[in-house]
């Protein structure tokens, strides 16, 4: 068998490693140093130094990151939002036009109307639910369709594989966010995307311990994006990469009891007396039910609800819990709570939210990798008081 045809949680072990091992070292050692010795033969080839993102844990990482999406190349930087700045960047310029889907991540929305309409690209949000409204949005300069394969924090799969026929027929480049699947549950250059970006800090790494952007897909692209990277200054240390590096090696197991743990508390809550609405890709009356199955492996660690009876009840419900952490972010072995309205989609003015769905007493909840039943029992006796 071919490392190619690895499955993927063999690739997430073996794959990109150094070979042969570093002095035999099965872990990959890191190399804290921010530049290397060189011949001087071709420093096109050979300088190595931090910010040109190309040292031994930078490279180890590259090859890992492409082979587990089966992209041609990858890139890490210093976190999400710095992959996702330099990505666009990159790919447009004054004029150009993006599509991108209106539920989508607050830090997102707020790069994309401040920094990148500053500079005169001009973005325009569409339904991710309804492909037959998106001709009308294109212009002669669109240039490129962004999605999140599941949406922030509304947990929407939208029409996926419809956003990559789309770029095709009107020659557009497709960009996904793939945060929230991670690549054990989604693998975007197999559907036909040019380009997946993620936030490492989230699944990827896993351990909230820190901060890191990777973007995967075509080389020419990646290639494009990593010379930007270089001037813009997005570089990722040696010392996050190695504990990026590490984390990935348990993603399949961590990603597939997300993903358990996920429904079944989703599934306890659809049918809880406190709680209005449930919000989870997985369940089988929720909107994204379908496209869900059709395109994923599974449906992620985070689900969103209402608590019934307004935001008061759902501050009390955040002071209650006694398991979760409340706090912003997502994606690791903690289960993490945070309300939207005040954490990442506080950016956004209060019609915007009600307009994208987001009510002042949602809960984002980041399934963690506890005990189920302890989850299921904590969050009872929360919700009752
Ligand atoms: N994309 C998504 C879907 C996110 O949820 C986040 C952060 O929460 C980001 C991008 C930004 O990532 P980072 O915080 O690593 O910059």
């Amino acid at each position: 068998m071919g490392r190619e045809e690895w499955r993927l949680d063999t690739k997430l072990v073996r794959a990109g490693e150094p070979d042969p091992a570093v002095e035999g070292s099965v872990s990959m050692p890191i190399f804290q140093s921010s530049t290397f010795e060189y011949s001087g033969d071709d420093p096109d080839q050979e300088l190595r130094y931090i910010r040109l993102n190309n040292t031994p844990n930078h490279l180890a990482l590259h090859r890992k990151l492409a082979a587990l999406e089966g992209g041609e190349a990858a890139l890490v930087s210093s976190s999400g939002m710095a992959t996702i700045s330099t990505t666009l960047l990159t790919l447009l310029r004054p004029g150009d036009h993006l599509m991108v889907q209106r539920s989508l991540y607050g830090g997102t929305h707020q790069l994309l109307t401040g920094v990148i309409s500053k500079v005169g690209i001009v973005v325009d949000f569409i339904d991710e639910m309804d492909p037959d409204t998106w001709r009308d949005a294109l212009h002669q300069r669109t240039a490129m369709i962004m999605v999140e394969s599941i949406s922030n924090p509304l947990v929407r799969v939208g029409r996926l594989r419809k956003a990559v026929e789309f770029a095709r027929d009107h020659d557009l480049l497709s960009m996904v966010d793939n945060t929230f699947a991670s690549p054990v549950n989604f693998r975007p250059p197999e559907e036909g995307f040019d380009l997946s970006v993620h936030s490492c800090s989230k699944y990827l790494n896993g351990h909230s311990d820190l901060v890191a952007g990777a973007v995967i897909g075509k080389r020419d692209l990646v290639d494009r994006i990593g010379e930007n990277l270089v001037d813009l200054g997005g570089c990722l240390d040696p010392h996050a990469c190695f504990l990026l590096h590490r984390g990935m090696k348990t993603l399949g197991l961590r990603m597939r009891r997300h993903n358990q743990t996920a429904l079944t508390l989703a599934e306890h809550l659809r049918s809880h007396t406190k709680v209005s609405s449930v919000h989870y890709p997985g369940l089988s009356d929720d909107p994204s039910y379908d496209n869900a199955r059709e395109l994923l492996d599974g449906c992620g660690g985070v689900l969103s609800f209402d608590p019934a009876g307004g935001p008061e009840h759902a501050a009390r419900f955040l002071h209650e819990v006694r398991i979760p952490y409340v706090a912003t972010s997502l994606g690791g072995v903690e289960t993490l709570l945070s309300r939207p309205a005040v954490t990442s989609h506080s950016g956004l003015s209060p019609e915007e939210r009600s307009d994208l769905g987001i009510s002042d007493s949602l809960v984002r909840v980041s399934v963690g990798i506890e005990a189920a039943e302890d989850l299921l029992e904590d969050f009872d006796r929360a919700l009752k008081a």
